[in-house]
């Protein structure tokens, strides 16, 4: 891929859907499309429901749902407007989240008092202001993940009319302040505003929650304004981010025992052998002394965990004794995945606590 190829054009605002746009799979957009580009669409209710999807470029099933929402309404008319925005075509043309020299397409929605250092952080921004223009009703970013997850909703502000929207999707709620620069982060100011975590990439059945879901949403008329009761939704609140530091190499073992050297004979012994199963966890409470993994080296440095203000707090959750990384606390893992470029590109999970809402939501409702 030439270097020219990253560097995305500025962004198309049309209100045409492009001719053989609803046949295209996420590989062909970027010939389609001249490169991100928002689509705004009519609706009886009149201010627009945001949707944007393939921010990353391997995480389909967004562009699957509105690609098959977009067929089923060829012929009527939408409940409401509807604005989508399709993010990193071009990396959607390779599969990859990413491509080398680009930002992350869910990292650059900064506020308008950061200065914009990239042209992407540029085009988002014009994304905001125009769907601001519109007097956006609610926003959606769409994304899929590569371990064992329940379909989820990840919200920014504890505000009910962001719980109330993250609930139609599911019952398990993320409340989340980490990592900052995502599209909820910039949208939260203007609306309701959720992430779906829509399972694995083009997975059927997350492609036909997904389109269900955008329509409940298109036919709300408003948001309720009485708390959500909290019998109804599990929420959990991220606590800390867990890296692999970039110097540590890893593998995921069946046995988690670290059998590394004889058995993966294309590189050399790596550091850290993660148990394989390991993605089991996501979403289940983890008790201290939980085995995840071995150091093969000494020295090595297995995991890295942040808290919210940035700060080391490794310690506070792993120890590394005796050649072993166990769980020294109570923890629910979310996103926990076996795909090692994930791992290096996003992280090796978050750590989750159950939240308690402010105010007395949790007394009101038992
Ligand atoms: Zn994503």
């Amino acid at each position: 891929m030439s270097g020219a190829s990253s560097i995305p054009k500025m962004l198309s605002v049309t209100s045409v859907i492009p001719d053989g746009l609803l046949d295209c799979e996420s590989e062909g957009l970027a010939d389609l499309l001249s490169g991100p580009t928002l689509l705004h669409l009519p609706g009886r209710q009149t201010a627009p429901l945001f949707v944007s999807v393939l921010l990353h470029g391997n995480e389909v099933t967004g562009w699957l749902a509105i690609r098959s929402l977009l067929q089923a309404y060829a012929d009527r008319e939408l409940p409401r407007a509807l604005s989508v925005f399709i993010g990193n075509v071009e990396a959607a043309r390779y599969g990859k989240r990413l491509l080398d020299g680009q930002p992350d397409y869910n990292r650059i929605w900064f506020s308008p008092d950061t200065p914009a250092s990239s042209p992407e952080e540029h085009m988002v921004r014009q994304v905001v202001e125009e769907m601001r223009r519109r007097n956006v009703f609610g926003s959606l970013d769409i994304h899929n993940n590569t371990g064992l997850n329940p379909y989820y909703g990840c919200i920014r502000r504890e505000d009910e009319s962001f719980f109330y929207l993250a609930s139609l999707f599911s019952r398990t709620i993320v409340h989340f302040l980490k990592p900052e620069g995502v599209q909820s982060e910039a949208f939260s100011d203007l609306c309701p505003a959720a992430t779906l975590e829509c399972g694995r990439p083009g997975d059927p059945a997350g492609t036909v929650r997904a389109v269900e879901y955008i329509e409940d949403c298109m036919r709300l008329t408003h948001f309720p304004d009485r708390p959500i009761p909290f019998r109804d939704i599990d929420v959990y609140h991220t606590a800390a981010v867990v890296e692999v530091p970039e110097e540590t190499s890893f593998v995921f073992s069946s046995n988690g025992q670290g059998h590394s050297v004889g058995k993966f004979p294309e590189q050399n012994s790596p550091d850290v052998v993660f148990q394989e199963n390991i993605d089991r966890l996501n979403f289940s409470e983890v008790l201290p002394g939980a085995l995840w993994g071995r150091i093969e080296r000494e020295g090595a440095r297995p995991l890295l965990v942040r808290n919210e203000q940035g700060e080391d707090v490794t310690n506070r959750f792993f120890s590394f004794t005796n050649g072993e990384i166990r769980l020294i606390a109570s923890v629910m893992p979310s996103m926990l995945t076996l795909d090692t470029g994930v791992v290096r590109q996003d992280c090796f999970c978050y750590l989750m606590e159950r939240y308690s809402p402010k105010g007395n939501a949790q007394e009101k409702s038992s």
